[in-house]
């Protein structure tokens, strides 16, 4: 018999504030460059009849010491059925003993810890006084986004661009109203992007929607939307004016559309990714060298990401008591 505490979104969204989930991402990235993590490649399984895939992420990290996997649907047209496009849950178990200890609402979670992510990757990637963000996407990451970046960096205008114009247009009034910040939504992707000293790509796109010929030297992308090899958010020109770096190298040479597309273009070669965020917070190999260097986070994600965060949660539910604890 054991007892598992189930936390919804709300609870998740209650506990889990963005500074503390942009430092948890950090101490895992630490781990995961030290070997105290376990890190394989995801399982993603085609739906029959759908556009939507299953994908079952598994890990384990040391510190703080869960094993878990996050089980996931991801469906990009469910906004016309008026549902997220990612649905699971976060299971996780202890390491000493394997007790599950805790299922949590997978959606929110994916929400903040990728934001938290691309934050860590801005911190360490970034130029410090990057005080303009450009976000190409008007969804849920690039609601997050907008908090995590704003948390890392002095941002003063933020600049949106979506495929549909009133989603860009709607954006940018709630989050001006929300944060305070000029948040302006601009007509083409271009014209959001010129300028920008960060850009985030969190698009369903299969098809580029960021252009290299239109980056501002110096500048920041955080490429979160192409997880599969046949989508891609940024031209192969992007790819290649930019220092690129990853979540995991496996993943990105799986996974990662935006690199494997540019190779097949012929655009960048076998040696173009530098390496993994993890090493370049242990600055092996080295981020940014210059102030005019483009450098780019291609962000796969990946499952210590949600124990991370996950078991961040659990820790203030349980302080909390916050929660509903079945047992089995
Ligand atoms: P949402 O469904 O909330 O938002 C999707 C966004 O993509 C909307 O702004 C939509 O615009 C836009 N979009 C859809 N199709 C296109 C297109 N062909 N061209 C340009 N824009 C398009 O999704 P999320 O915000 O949750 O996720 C965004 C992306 O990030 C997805 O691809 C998702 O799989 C990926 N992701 C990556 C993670 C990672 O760890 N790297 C984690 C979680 C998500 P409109 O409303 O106008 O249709």
């Amino acid at each position: 018999m054991f007892t598992i505490l189930m936390l919804s979104g709300e609870d998740v969204r209650a506990l889990l504030a963005m500074d503390a989930c942009i430092d948890a991402i950090e101490a895992c990235l630490r781990a995961l460059a030290q070997d105290a993590a376990v890190q394989p490649l995801r399982s993603v399984l085609r739906l029959p009849g759908s556009a939507g895939v299953l994908g079952l992420m598994p890990a384990v990290l040391e510190q703080p010491p869960v094993a878990g996997a996050k089980l996931i649907t991801v469906f990009g047209d469910n906004a016309a059925r008026g549902l997220d496009s990612h649905q699971g849950t976060v299971q996780l178990f202890a390491i000493d003993d394997g007790r599950p200890l805790a299922i949590l609402d997978a959606a929110s979670i994916t929400a903040i810890r990728t934001a938290a992510a691309s934050a860590v990757a801005t911190r360490a990637l970034a130029r410090q006084d990057a005080d303009c963000l450009a976000i190409l996407g008007t969804g849920v990451q690039a609601a997050s986004h907008l908090d995590a970046i704003c948390a890392v960096r002095p941002i003063r205008t933020v600049r949106v661009w979506g495929k549909t114009p009133e989603h860009a247009e709607r954006f940018a009034s709630e989050h001006t109203a929300r944060t305070g910040l000029e948040v302006e939504a601009r007509p083409t992707a271009r014209a959001a992007v010129e300028d920008a000293a960060v850009v985030c790509t969190v698009t369903a796109a299969r098809e580029p929607v960021l252009a290299g010929a239109w980056l501002a030297p110096g500048c920041h992308i955080n490429a979160v939307g192409a997880c599969t090899p046949q989508a891609r958010e940024l031209d192969a020109a992007a790819v290649a004016r930019a220092r690129v770096f990853t979540d995991r190298r496996q993943s990105a040479e799986c996974e990662a559309g935006d690199l494997i597309l540019a190779r097949r273009d012929g655009a960048i070669g076998d040696d173009h990714l530098r390496g993994e965020l993890a090493d370049v917070l242990l600055d092996r190999p080295e981020g940014r060298t210059t102030a005019h260097d483009i450098t780019l986070f291609e962000s796969l994600g990946i499952g210590i990401f949600d124990l991370a965060a996950g078991h961040l949660v659990y820790r203030r539910a349980r302080a909390a008591g916050r929660g509903i604890t079945v047992t089995f």
